[in-house]
């Protein structure tokens, strides 16, 4: 059976970044890139907060970048998606989508995280076109326009913050009739008057041409006091969580209680020895991607410690 010395799971930032830095160790890093080739960032437009590209650049060529640097210091990409993971014992073992098993000396998880989203038709029409699911990345289009955002965790009521430092008014949309974000939050929602809380109120579609012009409102569903609503917004935020993606790896590594691996202090060490986890799969408070190449960097250099002191 084939063994590689530094195999990587994933390829948004993390991965990448772990591949450039494996490869220029000469670790000869395999690169598996999962479901999303290039990761959460291909379905934003335009990112204008990475370092080094002073006039933005597109999602789709920052990773297309990323992977052309990690292939330049002999990074191998391969199309396929992990489905089963034996870290028992080193070698360790994975299995992919296309049938085949490869042991590995080190491994670097950086499988991500995805966001939530309510499952709407009209939200894969509008994606990258109004409806988006990080206020951070995508906010600064809807300078004082109006945008709404769902949800009502402290994700939601950072995000609508945000946003209202942009836009000239945010709705909150909240299904339920309060909001689970910590009180300091909350406190920062309602003082803040450029945003709306309206609680109680699921999204049933969205509509527009050529982009998001609106959204269609239920308020107090199957009640006596159901009412429709529509309104008017040019961005539609969701807020209502992410989902690490790590559930191959949990019999072996730690997460917390929503599946983010928890990793040594400032190090990417997962506790399995030669193991790492790298970017959004082990970070649920930054999530950006300067953050997670900064972690796939950690990690290789640890990858490159470890095989070096086993002599591998
Ligand atoms: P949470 O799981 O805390 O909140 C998700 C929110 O989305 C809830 O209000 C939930 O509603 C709502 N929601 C879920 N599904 C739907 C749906 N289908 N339709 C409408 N609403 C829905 O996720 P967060 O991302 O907000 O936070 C994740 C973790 O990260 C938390 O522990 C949070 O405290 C932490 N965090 C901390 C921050 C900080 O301290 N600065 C910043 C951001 C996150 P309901 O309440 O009805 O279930």
């Amino acid at each position: 059976m084939e063994t590689i010395r530094c195999l990587i799971l994933g390829s948004g930032p993390a991965g990448y970044t772990a591949g450039i830095y494996a490869g220029r160790a000469g670790l000869s890093p395999v690169i598996y890139e999962g479901l999303q080739p290039g990761g959460q960032l291909t379905t934003t437009t335009e990112i204008e907060n990475f370092p080094g590209y002073p006039e933005g650049i597109d999602g789709n060529q920052m990773m297309d970048d990323l992977r052309q640097q990690a292939e330049r210091f002999g990074a191998e990409i391969r199309a396929a998606i992990a489905v089963k993971a034996d870290l028992e014992t080193a070698p360790y073992t994975l299995t992919f989508d296309d049938g085949s098993v490869v042991q590995c000396h080190t491994l670097i998880i950086a499988t991500g995280a995805t966001a939530k989203y309510l499952g709407l038709t009209d939200e894969e029409k509008y994606k990258g076109q109004g409806v988006s699911a990080c206020a951070t990345c995508d906010g600064f289009f809807y300078r004082k326009k109006q945008v709404a955002v769902v949800g009502g965790g402290d994700t939601a009521c950072e995000e609508a913050t945000y946003l209202a430092g942009l836009a000239s008014k945010v709705y909150l949309i909240v299904r339920k009739n309060y909001l689970r974000a910590s009180q300091a939050m909350q406190d920062r929602v309602f003082e803040n008057p450029k945003i709306e809380v309206l609680f109680e109120t699921n999204t049933v579609g969205l509509f527009g041409e050529d982009g998001v012009q609106g959204a269609h409102l239920v308020r107090k569903k199957g009640t006596p006091e159901e009412e429709n609503l529509d309104i008017a917004i040019d961005g539609f935020f969701l807020a209502i969580g992410h989902k690490p993606n790590s559930d191959l790896f949990r019999p072996w590594v730690k997460t917390d209680e929503t599946g983010y691996i928890i990793t040594e202090g400032m190090t990417p060490r997962t506790g399995v020895p030669g193991v790492f986890a790298a970017g959004d799969v082990a970070d649920p408070l930054y999530r950006q991607a300067i953050t997670a190449a900064a972690s796939g960097c950690k990690a290789a250099i640890e990858a490159e410690r470890y095989l070096s002191e086993k002599g591998l």
